[in-house]
């Protein structure tokens, strides 16, 4: 295609011939006609060429306005900031986001030199930067922006040298991105990987860490100083000598198959490296990569040594207290043994106490000189030995107790340093445990236990306070019981001096009485008023007397004769007291009555029955003229006990006697106002003492008495 200004100098030629011919016309007209017609039809073929030229020309143009444009937009809305630079270092053009970097307007930037807008630390790096733009035409630098107002921030600026063209300089395009959020993770990265650093090195575990080929990549010092610097080397032949050694080689495995594991407390002979046994913690932790790969193993081991130590002495002291609570649990058995005859609560004891200490014979001894006699015995098969049975004391285990004044306890007599000892040629028993028993100070003889086999365990520090307060135990039980029967022997013979005395001193009362009425009898007629009145005093006085002599005989008979104790039925015993005073409470219109139900408790019936009729008695005899009597009688239980009360209406006790009722011959009144020895209350008081009870008085006078007894429930 021919160009514009090729075609505009056609068009010119051809105008400049068709003048020509048109000057040239008259010569030859035809010819010249001719010419001009195809002169002008060349003519208008160019001018529409022309046209056509101007059209293709005109949209180029526009074309290229487009594409100018749309670079323009490129330039100025890319997310990246560009700067013109000229060779100056000053800047040319800037695009939006540039502006919005440095936070200026184009005017503002425009013409200043670049170094401006860079963060005074890296200035020098701008002009490296630069230089070398200029000789390599292209550099890629870390700098600061230092925005208007704003604080600096970093970006990577890529500049490339323009191509020519621009006169006698050059420049260069240089891009700008923000790397803020990427130099902020970095810096993150940055301290963790520090403090990750910091804890791995500094940690009191022994941390290494070792990849998917078992090469050890990292050991802190823990590590290193407790399994030593061998144990960092990498495998030879696919072993790693100290690996295996430390038991570390297993979670290793454990770990590159990709299991967590945790190996059970280790032991590190005293041959380790460390020179001493340590009881090691391990485990063992894969870290997954990204595929789900095993790149890396942790290999974690504590020195548990100090936990361990303490859990050895925790499980000791356990064991310790548990014994300890066993010893106390059977002691406060023991002490808890029904009172009872002393012989069987021993019996008792020494049985509770064998089964304690697994040992299979008990036996509590009396020890005189050198004479050793069995006195209880409890054994868990049928033993030689019965009670009374006497030994040399110098053939027995106790004679150790009794040179050693105190608790021998030994689980294993052969390979004890008493295997020589006559004892157990004598008895052969393999263990053996014995305590001395005292008495008021004095060495009464000895509680043991054994067996013919060692015991299970070793006897400790426990079992031996076990002994002493046992043996203590028995010493009381032994002292009460000798008191006990002291007192029941002087009881017995002070009972049995008032019985007799009592019993005596009838025959010359009845003497009196028989004599005086024989007197009245034969004489009275022949004696005057006043000698018969004397004479009725004396009889009456010898009555009295003998109703006294009568009741203080019974006083002394309460529990003389040891009565069965047996459950009885209150209500019964309120009966058939109330029918034995049947014609008093008809006498006195008096009423009764049972309130609620009473209880079944322990005890010796006729005696019951005395102490009730004595108190019912009581309450029908002591009662107001004015007011007809009524008695009532309750009971409440307790945990312990059962407490019975006898409540009247009658005419009450005044609080000063409240005590002093309950003695011999106490009375509050004259024969001739109320009947009565004094003797009732005090057989009362007898009965509940032999109950091992309480009785106590609770009164206002003119209101009305309320008795309480308190019987224990185990009674
Ligand atoms: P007595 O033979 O005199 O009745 P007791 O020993 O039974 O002897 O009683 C002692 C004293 O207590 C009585 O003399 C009486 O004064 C007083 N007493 C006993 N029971 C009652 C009662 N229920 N009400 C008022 N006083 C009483």
């Amino acid at each position: 295609m021919k160009t514009k200004v090729q075609l505009e100098g056609e068009i010119g030629a051809l105008k400049r011939e068709v003048d020509a011919l048109r000057l040239r016309a008259p010569d030859g007209m035809a010819d010249s006609q001719r010419r001009m017609t195809e002169t002008l039809h060349n003519l208008q073929v160019h001018q529409e060429e022309l046209r056509a030229q101007n059209e293709e020309l005109h949209q180029a143009q526009g074309n290229i306005e487009k594409v100018s444009a749309r670079y323009r937009d490129l330039f100025e809305y890319s997310p990246v900031g560009y700067f013109i630079i000229d060779d100056k270092l000053a800047v040319v053009d800037a695009n939006i986001t540039g502006m919005g970097m440095l936070g200026r307007t184009k005017g503002r930037i425009a013409g200043k030199p670049f170094l401006l807008f860079i963060d005074k630390k890296c200035r020098y790096d701008l002009d490296a930067h630069y230089v070398t733009v200029r000789s390599v035409g292209r550099a890629s630098s870390e700098l600061w922006l230092l925005p208007d107002q704003r604080p600096p921030f970093p970006v990577i600026l890529e500049s490339v040298r323009l191509g020519d063209g621009w006169g006698d300089g050059w420049r260069c395009l240089s891009t700008a991105i923000d790397i803020t959020d990427r130099k902020r993770a970095e810096l993150a990265l940055q301290e963790s990987e520090t403090r990750f650093r910091a804890i791995f090195e500094q940690s009191p575990l022994a941390i290494q860490i070792v990849d998917a080929e078992s090469v050890p990549r990292m050991s802190n010092r823990s590590w290193v100083k407790l399994w030593g610097r061998a144990s960092t080397a990498p495998p030879t032949d696919g072993r790693h000598p100290v690996l295996d050694r430390i038991g570390a080689a297993s979670l290793l495995q454990e770990g590159l198959a990709g299991r967590s594991l945790e190996l059970p407390a280790i032991h590190v002979a005293a041959d380790g490296e460390r020179g001493e046994s340590r009881w090691m913690h391990g485990y063992a932790y894969p870290i997954r990569g990204q595929d789900d790969t095993i790149p890396e193993v942790v290999l974690v081991h504590e020195d548990i040594t100090e936990r361990k130590r303490i859990e050895l002495a925790l499980t000791e002291q356990t064991a310790l207290l548990r014994r300890q609570y066993e010893n106390l649990r059977v002691l406060s058995e023991i002490a808890a043994l029904p009172s009872g005859p002393a012989p069987q609560k021993l019996a008792d004891a020494l049985d509770l106490g064998r089964r304690h200490l697994a040992l299979s014979t008990g036996m509590i001894s009396r020890i005189e000189g050198n004479r050793f006699t069995v006195e209880h015995y409890s054994a868990a098969e049928d033993m030689a030995w019965a009670e009374g049975t006497v030994f040399d004391l110098a053939s027995t285990y106790c004679a150790l107790v009794i040179e050693q004044d105190d608790v021998v306890a030994i689980a294993h007599w052969t390979r004890s340093p008493y295997a020589d000892h006559p004892c157990y040629r004598a008895h052969g028993l393999e263990s053996y445990v014995g305590a001395p028993i005292r008495i008021r100070g004095k060495t009464y003889g000895t509680v043991n236990f054994g067996s013919a086999t060692p015991s299970p365990r070793d006897f400790d520090d426990g079992d031996r306070e076990f002994m002493r307060l046992l043996a203590r135990w028995i010493g009381a039980v032994l002292e009460e019981d000798a008191i006990r029967r002291d007192l029941a022997r002087s009881n017995a013979e002070l009972e049995q001096f008032a019985y007799i005395a009592s019993h005596d001193l009838r025959s010359p009362l009845r003497q009196v009485s028989s004599y005086v009425s024989l007197l009245d009898r034969r004489y009275g007629d022949k004696l005057d008023a006043d000698a018969r009145d004397f004479i009725a005093f004396a009889h009456d006085g010898a009555v009295r007397m003998d109703q006294l002599v009568v009741d203080l005989l019974e006083f002394s008979r309460v529990g003389r004769n040891a009565k069965p104790v047996e459950p009885v039925a209150l209500s019964e015993v309120v009966h058939e007291a109330c029918a034995n005073l049947h014609s008093n409470i008809i006498d006195a219109n008096g009423k009764v009555s049972i309130v609620g139900t009473l209880p079944v408790i322990n005890g010796a019936a006729s005696d019951l029955v005395r102490l009730l009729q004595n108190l019912i008695g009581n309450a029908i005899k002591y009662s107001l003229p004015e007011r007809p009597p009524v008695v009532n009688i309750s009971a409440v239980t307790r945990p312990m006990s059962n407490v019975l009360t006898v409540r009247d209406n009658g005419i009450g006790i005044e609080q000063i006697y409240h005590d002093t009722i309950f003695g011999v011959f106490k009375r509050l009144h004259t024969p001739d106002k109320y009947e009565g020895t004094g003797i009732g209350l005090a057989i009362c008081k007898k009965i509940i003492d032999q109950h091992n009870g309480r009785i106590w008085v609770e009164s206002k006078p003119g209101e009305g008495t309320a008795f309480h007894m308190e019987f224990p429930r185990s009674s």
